[in-house]
């Protein structure tokens, strides 16, 4: 191809990539709205809605680059702790059969331990624009960034409930290892939650989205990033990266357990889910 990814090395393809993203980094979060024209937002939002996180939950985002999906778990946790207080205070006022009946109390409801994000990246530039991202918003509170590699997690076992990993896995080199790896990090009961692209399974929808990844993805990259082999590389990786049924497999290779996945946009994007039981 043109920019010749199927010639080089394994380890060279973890350089190549550590290079674009260390190139877009700063660039990234405009690139991100301009290419998807905004749909990646909506895109993270359904695998927050699939997740619904109850507080307490600790999250562990692999490839987690500049914070996205870290940032609306917690913004989740949080929306779903409130809710709990205002139906626990309800109660309160006017106990129902389930509160009595449960020796239901408020403080049981909301739960104790508080809920922490771990924004995991193989790319401390990804990191430190991320992290600056969530100092100027005033949303630190509960998110750590750590530098690792989603092939050789710098985490112990059993330690997460959640695992996601969001347009990430298709540039790791061994996608089995990365998969071992987030199974042995989860607890048992844990869930395994995936963003990539993936084949658009509608024929007309495929072929507007071919045309229009491969002409002007380069081309926004070029215009707003000044780099147009890195949004090459781009469109290049979601060629290459197994459809829906594949992936689906190799999870199922993996250990893991129900897993099952969702199309969003006509295949565009899927969302793969599994558990660790
Ligand atoms: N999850 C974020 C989002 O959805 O906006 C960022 C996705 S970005 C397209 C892909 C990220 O994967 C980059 O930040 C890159 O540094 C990271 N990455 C690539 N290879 C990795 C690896 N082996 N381990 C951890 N992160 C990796």
């Amino acid at each position: 191809t043109h920019f010749g990814f199927e010639t080089v090395p394994e380890t060279e393809k973890a350089k190549k990539v550590y290079k674009v993203f260390e190139n877009v980094a700063q660039k990234y979060d405009t690139m991100n709205d301009a290419m998807s024209l905004g749909v990646h937002r909506l895109w993270k939002d359904v695998l927050l809605h699939v997740m619904h996180p109850q507080p307490g939950a600790q999250l562990l985002d692999v490839a987690g680059g500049t914070g996205d999906i870290s940032f609306r778990f917690l913004d989740y946790v949080r929306s779903q702790q409130e809710r709990q207080k205002r139906r626990a205070a309800r109660s309160v006022q006017t106990p129902s059969w389930r509160d009595v009946s449960s020796n239901y109390s408020s403080e049981d409801e909301v739960s104790r331990q508080e809920s922490r994000a771990v924004v995991c990246d193989i790319n401390k530039e990804m990191l430190r624009v991320g992290k600056q991202k969530a100092d100027s918003m005033g949303v630190s509170a509960g998110l750590s960034w750590v530098a690792g590699d989603a092939e050789e997690l710098p985490f112990d076992d059993d330690r997460f409930d959640i695992y996601t990993i969001a347009f990430g896995i298709r540039n790791v080199t061994h996608i089995d290892q990365a998969l071992q790896e987030a199974l042995r990090v989860l607890k048992p009961g844990g869930r395994f939650m995936c963003l990539e692209f993936s084949k658009v399974t509608n024929p007309v929808l495929s072929r507007l989205y071919d045309a229009y990844s491969f002409n002007m993805i380069p081309v926004l990259g070029e215009v707003i990033a000044g780099d147009w082999k890195s949004y090459q590389y781009l469109v290049e990786s979601i060629r290459k990266f197994p459809d829906q049924e594949e992936f689906k497999d190799m999870i199922e290779d993996a250990g893991f357990y129900c897993v099952k996945y969702y199309n969003l946009t006509g295949g565009v994007v899927a969302l793969h889910s599994g558990f660790k039981l």
